[in-house]
């Protein structure tokens, strides 16, 4: 497109999608996530309400809407949620509303959620829906990765490790699979398809005036 054209293909109106991220804990989807958030500015992360209280560090609002289990109840008695997932004790679910209007006006959101809350999402929204899984490149290497948390103890790595296999054999669930063998290739490879699903027709919805004004 040449520099005198009224408008730039980046400029052209699109809905937004929600691209899926999972893996089993220690892969490197969280790294993944902030490499993404900090290089890509027009996704922002989605932010899930649940039960589990603060990890130090962590920020209402910001990493998680830390509510009561009474709060929780609620919003799933109202309809509030997309989805909604018990996880290690504890619940976890992604509010709605904003992010349905969001997504009109052309907003991406990362979702960093696991097979059930991608099932879930899948099934109420196909068309805005992009989900990509990252394996570990051995079981080795995942349990060396989860054996280096400081925070965690014995117990949570073996149930981390037990919950990472079962995780793994979801796989077939997702639309694109990548190793994460290193890290900066393996974003690159998230970077790629997040770029050509924001290319695909459908989403274009800008597309059919501006095709138009080229056929004049
Ligand atoms: P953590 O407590 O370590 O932050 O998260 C535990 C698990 O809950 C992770 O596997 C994470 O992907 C999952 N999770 C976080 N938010 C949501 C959500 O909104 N829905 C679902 N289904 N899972 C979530």
């Amino acid at each position: 497109m040449g520099d005198s054209s009224p408008q730039t293909a980046d400029q052209l109106h699109r809905r937004g999608l929600m691209f899926i991220l999972s893996s089993p804990s220690g892969a490197g989807k969280t790294t993944l996530s902030r490499m993404l958030l900090a290089k890509d500015a027009e996704i922002k992360l989605s932010v899930s309400a649940t039960t589990r209280p603060p990890r130090p560090g962590e920020v209402d609002g910001v990493h998680y809407h830390f509510v009561s289990h009474e709060r929780f109840q609620q919003m799933i008695d109202e309809d509030d949620f997309y989805e909604w997932a018990e996880v290690f004790g504890h619940r976890y679910g992604t509010p709605k509303g904003i992010i349905r209007a969001a997504l009109k006006q052309g907003q991406d959101f990362l979702f960093d959620i696991d097979w059930q809350g991608t099932q879930q999402l899948y099934q109420k929204d196909q068309q805005d829906v992009v989900r990509v899984f990252i394996l570990p490149p051995s079981i080795e290497e995942l349990h060396r990765r989860l054996k280096g948390r400081a925070t965690d103890s014995a117990e949570v790595i073996a149930a981390r490790m037990e919950r990472a296999r079962a995780e793994i054999s979801h796989w077939d669930g997702y639309d694109y699979v990548i190793i994460n063998d290193d890290i900066d290739v393996c974003f690159d490879k998230v970077r790629a398809i997040l770029e050509a699903e924001r290319m695909k027709r459908a989403r274009q919805t800008g597309l059919i005036p501006f095709v138009r004004g080229l056929m004049v």
